[in-house]
């Protein structure tokens, strides 16, 4: 299988390139050349199974088998153990017709630990092969930081490197990025909002020289491998509730637009999704593109809901290339306008094509919290305030038999914002026993100003593929 950039003017490459290089050269983003299916049998097959089989085979066709299948399943086993639930992605039903997926059971309680743990475990195992070492440089809103951190940390063939806007996070998930130890990890506050420290990442990407010399590699959700893991999660809720002889719908907390990419991409291979919602905080870009055809940035307000708190949604891109018959000049046309003017208008047949592939819902801060508190009161569940609006975004339950069950994405465990959610539940939900130290291990922290020039000589000073390259 080869991979293919959203903006047409980058090579194509193999698996284990598109893993290594995240954005592409052109400043696009990697997709399959062609997407694998599955038969209904083998969807029908993925019921009950232990999650790490799932991620196999669903990883495995994404990859088109590229990585040794048994290495595969090894990685998947490993990547999976470092869960707090037997059953990695559990489902829990809140209402008639309605089921949470909890995808928050990882290391760093948010589901930014499924595609993580096993993206470190790849990436280590193609750099050894290769004899090479690697420079990840990643932008967080709050938890893939975390979450990279902590999947890199036993890591032996990278230097990890994580920006997160200063500030502008939790005290949960800052610490989970200021606490490891470990030298070749290196968590940097940035003087600016999440889109700063993203474009920041992207300017370095397109900095050829740079990015050559330090061996930079990615683990945004830009990484083709991240969108392919989730992917899992989809067929095994579906499969659970009756796919593919039943419909499924999906709600997904959305901010970067990759979790929902990953469920667009399970439909692609087959998975029979009634309905895919797109869920938003006040942050509603996305939501108002649905509605309105015109991709249009305004200021970012920050929420309770962090994590989603993003004007630019970078895998949008991979959509539009997709729903526009993967027309790459037209892809760029778009991103161009929307760096120079901060907006684009979708043509009439791509606005109608969006809103066919695609619901949308977006939840102000006054809904968030109304959701939270009813929920509790309806169903005794606590929800977090990115999952809160996920559930403000379902459709009204309807008495029909016939309607295809709501599956809910939880993407992060309540705890991991216990102030908001103790403010609004009068509940403050505990750490998993687990994280006991998190809150009192001392802290490292670096500063840098929002300056591509000073965060690239921090890099290039820290990368040990740049000193063994010189
Ligand atoms: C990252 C994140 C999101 C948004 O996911 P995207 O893939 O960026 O759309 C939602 N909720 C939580 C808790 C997150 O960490």
């Amino acid at each position: 299988m080869r991979y293919v950039s959203t903006r047409g003017q980058a090579p194509t490459l193999g698996f284990e390139d598109v893993l290594l290089t995240g954005l592409a050269r052109d400043g696009g983003l990697y997709l399959p050349q062609a997407w694998p299916t599955f038969s209904a049998d083998k969807i029908a097959g993925f019921a009950g199974q232990p999650f790490d089989l799932v991620a196999t085979d669903v990883v495995d066709a994404l990859a088109g088998g590229a990585i040794p299948r048994d290495e595969l399943a090894r990685m998947a086993r490993e990547a999976y153990a470092t869960f707090g639930h037997a059953a990695v992605t559990p489902l829990v039903q809140i209402a008639p017709n309605r089921f949470v997926l909890e995808l928050f059971h990882g290391p760093t309680l948010a589901f930014k630990d499924v595609a993580m743990q096993l993206l470190a475990r790849l990436m280590d195992y193609v750099l050894a092969k290769r004899g090479e070492r690697a420079t990840i440089v990643g932008a967080t809103s709050g938890d893939t930081g975390g979450a990279a951190i902590e999947a890199f940390r036993a890591s032996k063939r990278t230097d990890v490197m994580i920006l997160f806007p200063d500030g502008r996070v939790s005290d949960v998930q800052r610490r989970m990025m200021t606490t490891p130890t470990e030298p070749h990890i290196h968590a940097i506050a940035i003087d600016g909002t999440f889109d700063d420290a993203q474009a920041r990442v992207k300017d370095l990407f397109n900095h050829h020289a740079f990015r050559d010399r330090v061996k930079l590699s990615g683990v945004n959700s830009i990484n083709w491998a991240r969108i392919a893991a989730q992917v899992t999660y989809y067929f095994v809720a579906g499969a659970a509730l009756g796919a593919p002889h039943r419909k499924v719908s999906f709600i997904v907390p959305t901010g970067n637009f990759g979790d929902i990419f990953a469920g667009y991409v399970a439909r692609m291979m087959g998975l029979p999704i009634e309905t895919l919602t797109i869920a938003t905080n006040s942050n509603d870009i996305l939501a108002r593109t649905v509605s309105t055809g015109t991709y249009e940035t305004r200021g970012v307000v920050a929420t309770s809901s962090p994590s989603m708190d993003i004007q630019v949604s970078s895998n949008f891109e991979r959509y539009l290339f997709e729903a526009s018959g993967r027309d790459a000049a037209r892809v760029g046309q778009m991103m161009d306008q929307l760096k120079q003017g901060g907006r684009f208008v979708l043509d009439v047949a791509l606005a109608q094509r969006l809103k066919a592939d695609f619901a949308a819902g977006a939840a102000d801060e006054a809904t968030v919290t109304k959701t939270i508190s009813v929920t509790l009161a309806e169903s005794g569940y606590l929800l977090d305030p990115h999952t809160a609006c996920a559930v403000a975004a379902c459709s009204k339950p309807t008495r029909a038999t016939a309607q295809a069950p709501q599956v809910i994405l939880a993407t992060a465990h309540p705890a991991k914002f216990p102030d908001t959610v103790a403010a609004i539940a009068g509940i403050k939900p505990g750490l998993p026993k687990r994280l006991n130290r998190l809150m009192s291990d001392p802290e490292r922290i670096h500063r840098l100003p929002n300056d591509v020039r000073a965060i690239e000589t921090y890099v290039a000073s820290h990368a040990r593929a740049a000193k063994e390259g010189a």
